[in-house]
């Protein structure tokens, strides 16, 4: 059986989002040097713009297990996480609720049905029940079902959280530090940048997302991704006047509390798009759909439009592995909509293969490829 790396080998990571910073804080406190490079600042991608809902999606197969899985872990970790770096990620078990208007009924009831298939626990609401639960609804939503085991976390609470508890580690986080390409010299992986001295690596792990595709030099099984486009707006609220209590999810988007009070509304799924925009249009109409469910909502003021672009690749699926055509070079990839639900999972699982390829893998071995 492979030994473990000792622990003055050289892993970087490239990318700063919850995919990176969760791997190199499994690593780094495991005893590994690692160093993260982000090409802004941490949270600037995809991981800065989620809502960030811990929600396994309904239905069956071996994503389904891995997302149940990792879903188990958060409450630990959000307390290990909590107590290591020093600040609150937000964490919560207040479920969320799926509401319909009146001709999205039937849709309402099959989904809700699919949960329940699902082994969710699906608490169905309507008339008055409804209204007892959310008071600030608007009255043309004619009924709603609450999952009470969806959780959701602060995405940038928690990426923050992350660096500060890798640092802890020991862990060296540089931004600002963009990978142009990657070059295998000598058995020594050589990262360059235009805005920094070249780096040399042992092992390499990239988790760039969908920057991950500008990254000259890498071997063509590390897969290429498309940009989902994702615009979320933060709107004002007074906290003593919250207007709702738990995230809502509408036929076309969602209503999130914020830990600081706000109101997260979102989200679009724009494909193709990767531009670091929010078209007017989409903006003003997302306003008035959430304000359909939520009428209070058009009063609010915008705090800041989010825009984050998630990365798929082909089906979607995750992307996890070893390329077989540069040594030492590992990914993590496609992350899609759920990159937080699945990060404690992944990064657990994901750094002991890294550490020791022959090691078994339980939940992400049918996304491993080597
Ligand atoms: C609007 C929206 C809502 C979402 N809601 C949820 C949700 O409710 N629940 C959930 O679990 N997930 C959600 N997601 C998905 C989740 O945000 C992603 O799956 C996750 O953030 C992906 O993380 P990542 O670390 O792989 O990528 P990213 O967060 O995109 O991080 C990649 C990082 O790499 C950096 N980088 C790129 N190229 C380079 C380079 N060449 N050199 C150095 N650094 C580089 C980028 O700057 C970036 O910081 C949502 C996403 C969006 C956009």
């Amino acid at each position: 059986m492979a030994q473990p790396a000792p622990a003055d080998n050289m892993i970087t990571i490239i990318g700063a989002g919850i995919a990176g910073l969760s791997l190199g804080w499994k690593l780094a406190s495991g005893g590994h040097h690692v160093t993260i490079l982000e090409r802004g600042k941490i949270a600037s991608g995809a991981s800065g713009a989620a809502g960030a809902y811990l929600e396994p999606r309904p239905g069956k197969g071996k994503l389904r297990a891995l997302e149940w899985a990792s879903h188990k872990l958060w409450p630990e970790f959000a307390k290990k996480l909590t107590l290591e770096a020093g600040i609150n990620i937000g964490f919560h078990n207040n479920g969320a609720t799926y509401i319909a208007y009146p001709e999205g009924l039937e849709k309402l009831e099959k989904a809700a049905e699919f949960h329940r298939s699902s082994n969710w626990q699906v608490n169905w609401m309507d008339g008055e029940s409804l209204f007892e639960f959310e008071p600030r609804l608007s009255k043309e939503v004619a009924a709603a079902y609450h999952l009470p085991q969806v959780c959701q976390v602060d995405g940038r609470l928690v990426c923050k959280a992350l660096a500060l508890a890798f640092d802890k580690c020991g862990g060296e986080l540089i931004e600002g530090f963009e990978v142009s390409d990657v070059e295998n010299t000598d058995g020594k992986l050589v990262l360059r940048s235009k805005n920094h001295a070249p780096l040399s690596t042992d092992k390499l792990i990239i988790t760039a997302g969908h920057g991950a595709n500008k990254i000259a030099g890498l071997p063509d099984d590390i897969p290429v991704s498309r940009p989902v486009r994702g615009v979320m707006l933060e709107l004002a609220q007074p906290k003593a006047q919250a207007l709702i209590r738990h995230p809502i999810k509408r036929p076309d988007g969602v209503i999130l509390p914020l830990p600081n009070g706000n109101l997260l509304v979102g989200s679009s799924h724009e494909e193709g798009e990767e531009a670091i925009i929010a078209p007017v249009q989409i903006v003003s109409s997302m306003l008035e759909s959430a304000a359909r469910a939520v009428p209070g909502i058009a009063d609010l003021p915008l705090v800041e439009t989010r825009v984050g672009v998630r990365a798929l690749v082909g089906d979607g699926l995750l992307r996890l592995g070893q390329s077989s055509k540069m040594r030492n070079v590992y990914y993590s990839l496609s992350h899609a909509g759920a990159g937080f639900l699945r990060a404690p999972l992944i990064a657990e699982e994901l750094a002991v293969v890294i550490v020791d390829p022959d090691a078994e893998c339980r939940f992400i071995a049918p996304f491993y490829r080597n």
